[in-house]
Order: C-alpha cells, then sequence, then structure tokens
C-alpha cells in the first residue's frame, strides 16, 4: 500500500477511473465531488417510472477505453439499430449501414436521401476507416467536418440531409464545425461497433465504475473552492493535505493560470415526454435536417431500451442544438407541434412534457482535437495533474482516457518507475 495521499477533484468518469488507476497502483485516494451523486455529466433520473439520462447520450461499444473499464453484459446493453431515420415534412427516408445489415444495400441505394455515388462513398469511406487506428485518425490534417464532407465530394443533399442532423445530434452543433477528427472517429466507432444504452440507464455506467473501487473514499457535497500548495481548500473552509491532486474537471476556477483556456463548450436542450403512440417503431435514431425546425433529433428510448418506460407508454426523447432564443416552455409546444407535422399518425397522440434538462456545457470545443497525450503531459506543476474529455475530445472514451493517463502521471512522479498501460 501507498501512503502518499492523492486527491481527485470531480466524480465524473475521468475522476472515476483516474482512482481505479491509483488503486490499482496501491493508492487509496479521496474523490471530492461538488454534487450530490456520482456520473459528472451522465446521469440517470427517475421520473414517474421513466428513466431519463441527463441529456441524450449513448455508449458506442467500440471505445476502445469504455470497453477496458466496463462489462457490456452486467450493463445489460440494449442497442440502437444500424443507421437512422430521416424524417421531413413530406417524407421519412431509412438510412441503413450498409456494412453491418448488406441487406439493405440496395434499399440504400435506392433511398432518396443521397445521390448513389453518395452511398459509394459513404461504403469506402467506411472501409477505409477500417484499416486506420484511431490514433492516425488524430494525427490527420484538421479541418472542419463540414469541409471534409465537402472535399470527400459528398453532394449537398447528402451533407444536409443525413451529416448534418447525424454528425449535429453528436456534437451539438449544427453546422459541422467540429473537428474532421472527431467525425473521422466517430464514424469509425459506429461502424465497428453499436450505439447503446445501459437497460438501467447511462448512469449505470459511473455505477460500474464506482462499484470497481475499494478502498477510495468518496466524499459528495462538497466543493473545492482553491488549490493550495501540497492541498486543497473546500467550499466550507476546511484544508485537506494532499501529495498530489488530480482536477478531473474543468480547472479554469480552480487554477488561475488557465482561465479562458477552457471556455468554450456546446450546449443542448434535451426534453423528455411521454405518449400513448409511438413515433418511430424501431430502436432508431430520428434525424430531423429542416433547418427551420428546433428539433434536431429524437428517438423513442424504450424502443431501443424498454426498462426507460412503464408499459405502455413511450419514452420520448428530443434533443434541439439552438432554441432560437425560446424559453423551455415556448420549446416544449413547438418541438411537439413539429413532431405532429413530421409523423401524422401522432396528430391524436397524448404528448405530456416530463423534464427539461438545458446543459450549457455539455462538450468542449477544443481547438487541436487529440485521442490521447503523454501521461507527463497532465501535469501543470509539481503535484498537480489535469483529467478530463476537455483535454482531448469530448467523448466517454476521452474522459476514461484522460483518467488513466492522469493517474499514470501521478504515479511515475512519485513511483518514479514506467508504468504499463
Ligand atoms: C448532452 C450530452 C450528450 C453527450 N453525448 C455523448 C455521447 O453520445 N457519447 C459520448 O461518448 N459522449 C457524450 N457526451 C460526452 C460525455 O458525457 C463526457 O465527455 C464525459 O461524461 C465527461 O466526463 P468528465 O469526467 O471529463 O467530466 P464531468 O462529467 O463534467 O465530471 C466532472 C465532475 O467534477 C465535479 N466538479 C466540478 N467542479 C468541482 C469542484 N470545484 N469540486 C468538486 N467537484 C467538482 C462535477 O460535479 C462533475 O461531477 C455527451 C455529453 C452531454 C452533456
Amino acid at each position: 500500500m501507498q501512503e502518499e495521499k492523492i486527491i481527485v477533484i470531480g466524480a465524473g468518469l475521468a475522476g472515476l477511473v483516474a482512482a481505479i488507476e491509483l488503486e490499482k497502483a496501491g493508492f487509496n485516494p479521496v474523490i471530492i465531488e461538488a454534487d450530490d451523486r456520482i456520473g459528472g455529466r451522465v446521469k440517470t433520473d427517475k421520473v414517474n417510472g421513466f428513466l431519463l439520462d441527463h441529456g441524450f447520450q449513448v455508449l458506442l461499444t467500440a471505445y476502445p477505453e469504455a470497453a477496458k473499464y466496463l462489462d457490456y453484459e452486467k450493463l445489460d446493453l440494449q442497442y440502437f439499430n444500424p443507421g437512422a431515420l430521416v424524417l421531413n415534412r413530406e417524407d421519412a427516408y431509412r438510412i441503413s449501414d450498409p456494412l453491418r445489415q448488406p441487406s439493405r444495400i440496395i434499399e440504400m441505394m435506392f433511398s432518396q436521401v443521397g445521390s448513389f455515388s453518395d452511398k459509394l462513398k459513404i461504403f469506402k469511406w467506411t472501409r477505409a476507416l477500417k484499416a486506420t487506428t484511431v490514433e492516425q485518425i488524430f494525427k490527420k490534417k484538421e479541418t472542419t467536418a463540414l469541409q471534409f464532407l465537402k472535399k470527400k465530394g459528398f453532394t449537398n443533399v447528402m451533407i444536409q440531409q443525413f451529416f448534418q442532423p447525424f454528425f449535429g445530434g453528436i456534437f451539438l452543433e449544427n453546422e459541422l464545425n467540429t473537428s474532421s477528427r472527431m467525425l473521422e472517429f466517430v464514424f469509425k466507432m459506429f461502424g465497428e461497433g453499436y450505439a447503446a444504452l445501459p437497460a438501467k440507464g447511462m448512469g449505470a455506467i459511473p455505477e460500474m465504475l464506482a462499484a470497481q473501487l475499494s478502498t477510495t473514499e468518496i466524499m459528495l457535497n462538497q466543493k473545492v473552492e482553491k488549490i493550495g500548495l501540497k492541498s486543497v481548500e473546500l467550499e466550507n473552509g476546511k484544508r485537506i493535505a494532499a501529495d498530489a491532486v488530480i482536477i478531473a474537471t474543468n480547472p479554469e476556477k480552480l487554477v488561475p493560470q488557465l482561465k479562458g483556456q477552457f471556455e468554450d463548450w456546446q450546449s443542448v436542450l434535451n426534453l423528455y415526454f411521454e405518449s400513448d403512440i409511438t413515433p418511430i417503431d424501431e430502436a432508431l435514431i430520428g434525424l430531423v435536417p429542416d433547418e427551420g425546425m428546433l428539433i434536431n433529433n429524437f428517438c423513442v428510448m424504450n424502443k431501443t431500451a424498454e426498462n426507460y418506460a412503464p408499459a405502455g407508454k413511450y419514452l420520448l426523447s428530443i434533443s434541439v442544438n439552438d432554441t432560437q432564443g425560446k424559453d423551455d416552455a415556448a420549446v416544449q409546444q413547438e418541438v411537439i407541434r413539429e413532431l405532429k407535422e413530421l409523423v401524422p399518425e401522432l396528430a391524436q397522440a397524448e404528448i405530456r412534457h416530463l423534464k427539461s434538462y438545458l446543459i450549457n456545457k455539455a462538450l468542449p470545443k477544443i481547438d487541436d482535437y487529440q485521442y490521447s497525450m503523454k501521461p507527463s503531459n497532465s501535469k501543470i506543476q509539481e503535484g498537480l495533474y489535469l483529467a478530463g474529455d476537455y483535454l482531448l475530445n469530448g467523448s466517454i472514451n476521452a474522459a476514461m482516457l484522460s483518467g488513466r493517463l492522469a493517474a499514470h502521471a501521478v504515479y511515475e512522479d512519485i513511483k518514479g518507475r514506467g508504468f504499463k498501460s
């Protein structure tokens, strides 16, 4: 057992993985978490028998780092069907995944979204990505996702009808200004695994990480206010000594020298409704390319994971990237109107609002997206280390990876030995 005291600030995925790795190295870390529960941005509420994730999120099973820390079988993962349903005012079309659902190639080739050559390009691109490692993707020259797609020669129709709503829902911005590296990384992950939800909600992911901790103390409802010399100071004035501190959250407020460095984030408004009729009869994500509409994407959660709603009800999750200045009540009315326009079968449905989540700091905007980094780059000064998705890229994978790297940096400094990753 190591005697040094290590404090981890934040019980999000990065902080939890850092603690797992510190325990493996023999430390008994202390996690200090401001909230009343663990999980950070990955949490699930229970409301009237429905499971509501804090923002629509999915676990991509191909994430290399997630596969290291999560037991997918125990999480009882429930899978989305590959592809998506594109809904316009006049029509709805299905985009399939040609590599995993060969029987759907014909349907896809002749579906109305995009041209025949677009579909061949998707097919070739998916295959090329199979032969490219995630590390190679993040070494490529960076452009915006939109510039990348245009350079690849995709038609405007394909970009507007599929890529913009699909990746807009992932990047939480409609213009596809996010990095081409992120576009290729996410597209590769979708091509090589599945998008899934744990049967008990996304909150089961941090719960599973926490269950791997045995000697770590987790202090909830304790906000770190300041970092001192070999210590942290809590909001209530209490000072806790530490040999090393890992800040597993945006460090701007805690480290004055970093002020302004991580201030740009994408926000999203996620609304949940219960309905007695389902707009989609499959485990598919619905995309809304119409720029005049508020809805970016939606999905019937219990078509993928049945636990998300009580029997006989449907749980609709709707994501709005840009509220166009409207307040929550106005957005609620508008998205129901849009949904009924897009899916005429819903005309008589009773759709009741359950809860909305406005997440202002949902995904970090990063200048130079990275897959990984040297553990030593986590260190910002003697005894002080950083972890969190904002260091690499906004994803569950990056959050976990950053936690592991920070823990390894601490270990290497304290023990002066290399660490096997
Ligand atoms: C709406 C939405 C959709 C997303 N969709 C996906 C997706 O589909 N797939 C995907 O891979 N990723 C997705 N993500 C991203 C993913 O959720 C994050 O990358 C990841 O959860 C970040 O984890 P983290 O540990 O780095 O940070 P956080 O989860 O932000 O954890 C930081 C923790 O630190 C705590 N904290 C902060 N300040 C203090 C303090 N002073 N003292 C003590 N504690 C403090 C916070 O309370 C929090 O618990 C999405 C995120 C959102 C919000």
